[in-house]
């Protein structure tokens, strides 16, 4: 049986690149105020820099690595002394764009009514922060109490600990291939791909379910087997 939805939060409940960009686009505004070698910086090159520094901060706070990247986009015009300002400034404006996507109010309003509903995200968006406060029963955020990100087994086992039944009563909702379909079903939970993209699917890996939207979460739902025999992890490949 069924009994609680949990959902990832960047890029499945919020649409995180706007908010993101409109970030990094008000730190661009600021460096070319204070610096006039930031004229020739471009908003692609600040974007680049996640990428730059995300590797070896793989496994470290979201803000952690925003601070890197950012630290990283200052030296490109010699503006190394103002991290502490422009960092404040990335996330006030990261956060006051941050909003969930048009198909989440009504999908968690119907799914409310027959699961329970979590968050759990490997990120720094905060539901109160993120236009979502008082929306789920828990919520679950990586390096809280030292909790290791996603893929890791520990951030599985402290959902299902944060939802109080067992793992196979638990389905978990979200846009990583590799974060929310596979690594949840290896810890035991089922999983539905959201792929608002319409991608392929990157590996042999069958979800319990893909939908396209948040709008088809309900019924996709709805239509899964009550019982979990046949889902063995050796046959799945995961
Ligand atoms: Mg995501």
């Amino acid at each position: 049986m069924l009994t609680t939805v949990v959902f990832d939060a960047d890029e499945t409940l919020l649409d995180l690149r706007p908010a993101v960009t409109g970030g990094l686009v008000a730190v661009l505004d600021e460096m070319r105020r204070r610096a006039p070698a930031a004229s020739e910086v471009t908003l692609a090159e600040l974007e680049s820099d996640w990428g730059a520094v995300f590797g070896d901060l793989r496994t470290a706070p979201v803000a952690e690595i925003r601070r890197a990247a950012l630290a990283r986009s200052l030296a490109r015009a010699g503006l190394n002394d103002h991290l502490d300002e422009v960092v404040a400034l990335f996330f006030a404006r990261r956060f006051a764009l941050t909003r969930p996507f048009p198909d989440v109010p009504a999908a968690l309003a119907t799914l409310r009514s027959r699961y329970t509903l979590g968050f759990a995200t490997n990120g720094n968006s905060r539901t109160e922060r993120c236009g979502l406060a008082g929306e789920f029963a828990f919520e679950v955020y990586a390096h809280d109490n030292r909790l290791p990100k996603k893929p890791a087994p520990e951030f599985y086992a402290a959902v299902v600990a944060a939802a109080g039944v067992p793992a196979e009563q638990i389905v978990y909702v979200g846009d990583s291939w590799e974060h929310d379909v596979v690594a949840p079903r290896r810890a035991g939970l089922r999983s539905v791909w959201l792929n608002r993209h319409g991608l392929p699917r990157p590996g042999d890996l069958m979800p319990h379910a893909e939908v396209s939207s948040l709008a088809d979460l309900p019924a996709a739902l709805a239509a899964l087997p009550a019982a979990l025999a046949d889902l063995r992890v050796d046959e799945v490949g995961v």
